[in-house]
C-alpha cells in the first residue's frame, strides 16, 4: 500500500520554498528592526498549559488539539498556537525580572481543522509577543511593525481595530450580551447557540448569513468600555494616526481566544478572492498569572505563513529560489574529475556550483543545468583540463567567451 502524507499536512517543495524563505528573511529583518529577538520552544507541550493558557471553551482545545498520552505517563499536546509556549518559558526562565522582553518565534503549529484552501492541520506562524508593558505605546509599535512588514513584501492589507475590555468591564458587558443573544437565540445558527453560554464574544464573530441581522443589533462592546480601555483605545488610535498606519474601528472583531484584553487587531487581505484574515493579534494582561508567573502585561500576534504564502503567490511576489553561478557538464573521464575538482575549489570560495555527477549527453547535462536555474555552464573534457582554458557559456544569452579555469572565480564574481 502506498503510504501518502497526512490529510491537511503539506509539503514545501523546493520550487515554492523561494516565498517561504522570502517572507522569514523580510520578517527576521523587520523584527531585528523593531527589537524583537527570536524564542524556539518546543512543538510539544503538557496538555495542560493550552487548556488552561488558551481556554478549555475554545474550539482550538476542545475540538482541534491533537492531544495523546506519552506511553501512558502524561497528557501531552502538539501546539496549536504558539503563546501559550512562549508565555511558559518566559516563566519558566524568570524572564520577568529583566523587565520589557520583546520575543518572536516562527515555526510549525497543530489544530485539527477541516481542511480547506488556506485552513490546514499542520501550518505555521510567525508571531510576536511584548512582555512587560502594558502601556498603548506598546501596542502601537507592535501594529506599525505588522504594517511595515506587509508593505515590504508588497501585500495590501486592511487593518481592523477594536477593544475587548478588561476585568473592569467585560463581565458586565458579556451578561448584556447573553441575555440579548438568549432572547434572539431562535434567529441564530446552531453553531451560534452553542456559544452563547460558553464562549458569547464569539458569537459577534460568526460568518453565517442568517445570524448577521441580529448581531447587527447586540449591543457594542466599544459603547460599554471603561474609562481606563477607553483611554488605552484612544491612545493607539492616536498612535497610529501620528505613525500614519491606517486603521478601521471594528466593533465586531473578538479574538477567538479567552485570554485577551483590551486592544484586538487583524490585518485581513482579498488578495485570495474573498477577504481572509493574514494575522491577528491583541493585549493579553492576565495570561502570564493565569499560567502561574509574576502578574505582567502582554501583546502578541501571530501571522499565517501558508496564507501569505497563497498570497504572495496571488500577487506574483514569488522570488526563484537563486541557482549556482555555474554548472560544469563533463565531456569525458578527464573532465568528470576536473569538474569535480574545480567545484570543490569554487564552493571553498564561496561561490555556488553544480555539476551531473552521471555524466552522459551533453543535451541531457545542459538540461539539468537549466533545471538548476545555473547562470552559466562550462563544459570540461581532457583537453580543457591540460590547457586549463574552456568556455563560459551564459545560459540566458547562450554567449561564449572563452575562460582560464583559474580566473574562473574572479570572472563569475564580476
Ligand atoms: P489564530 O492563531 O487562530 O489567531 O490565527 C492567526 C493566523 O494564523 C490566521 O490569521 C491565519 O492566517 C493562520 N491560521 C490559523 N489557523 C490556520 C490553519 N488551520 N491553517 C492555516 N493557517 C491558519
Amino acid at each position: 500500500m502506498k503510504i501518502t502524507g497526512v490529510k491537511g499536512m503539506n509539503d514545501i517543495l523546493p520550487a515554492a520554498v523561494g516565498r517561504w524563505h522570502e517572507m522569514e528573511r523580510l520578517a527576521r529583518e523587520v523584527f531585528h528592526l523593531y527589537g524583537y529577538r527570536e524564542v524556539r520552544t518546543p512543538a510539544v507541550e503538557h496538555a495542560a498549559l493550552f487548556a488552561r493558557g488558551v481556554g478549555e471553551a475554545t474550539d482550538i482545545v476542545n475540538k482541534e488539539m491533537y492531544v495523546f498520552e506519552d506511553k501512558g505517563e502524561e497528557l501531552l499536546a502538539l501546539r496549536p498556537e504558539g503563546t501559550a509556549g512562549t508565555v511558559r518559558a518566559f516563566i519558566e526562565h524568570g524572564c520577568h525580572v529583566e523587565g520589557l522582553q520583546k520575543w518572536f518565534y516562527i515555526g510549525p503549529m497543530f489544530r485539527r481543522e477541516r481542511p480547506q484552501k488556506g485552513r490546514y492541520r499542520q501550518f505555521h506562524q510567525i508571531g510576536c509577543e511584548a512582555f512587560g508593558a502594558g502601556q498603548p505605546a506598546v501596542d502601537v509599535e507592535q501594529i506599525a511593525l505588522l504594517a511595515d512588514l506587509f508593505s515590504r513584501l508588497g501585500v495590501t492589507t486592511d487593518l481592523k481595530l477594536n477593544s475587548v475590555g478588561d476585568a473592569a468591564c467585560r463581565p458586565a458587558y458579556l451578561a448584556s450580551l447573553k441575555g440579548y443573544l438568549q432572547g434572539h437565540a431562535g434567529a441564530l445558527c446552531a453553531d451560534c447557540r452553542d456559544r452563547i453560554e460558553r464562549n458569547p464574544l464569539r458569537v459577534l464573530d460568526c460568518k453565517v448569513e442568517s445570524c448577521q441581522p441580529v448581531l447587527q443589533g447586540a449591543p457594542r462592546l466599544l459603547d460599554a468600555l471603561c474609562q481606563g480601555c477607553k483611554d488605552h483605545l484612544g491612545a493607539v488610535t492616536s498612535g497610529l494616526d501620528a505613525l500614519g498606519v491606517a486603521y478601521r474601528l471594528d466593533p465586531r472583531l473578538v479574538r477567538g481566544l479567552d485570554y485577551y484584553t483590551r486592544t484586538a487587531y487583524e490585518f485581513a487581505s482579498d488578495a485570495l478572492g474573498s477577504q481572509s484574515a493574514v494575522a491577528g493579534g491583541g493585549r493579553y494582561d492576565g495570561l502570564v498569572e493565569t499560567l502561574g508567573g509574576q502578574p505582567t502585561p502582554g501583546i502578541g500576534f501571530a501571522l499565517g505563513q501558508e496564507r501569505l504564502a497563497l498570497i504572495l503567490e496571488a500577487i506574483g511576489r514569488a522570488p526563484p529560489e537563486q541557482g549556482p553561478a555555474v554548472f560544469f557538464l563533463s565531456a569525458d573521464e578527464a573532465g568528470a574529475k576536473e569538474a569535480l575538482r574545480r567545484a570543490s575549489q569554487l564552493r571553498k570560495l564561496g561561490i555556488a556550483c553544480d555539476l551531473d555527477p552521471r555524466g552522459g549527453k551533453m543535451k541531457t547535462q545542459f538540461k539539468q543545468a537549466e533545471r538548476v536555474g545555473a547562470r552559466y555552464a562550462v563544459v570540461l573534457g581532457g583537453n580543457e583540463a591540460a590547457s586549463g582554458e574552456a568556455k563560459l557559456k551564459d545560459l540566458a544569452t547562450r554567449e561564449e567567451l572563452p575562460v582560464r579555469l583559474d580566473d574562473l572565480a574572479e570572472r563569475l564574481r564580476e
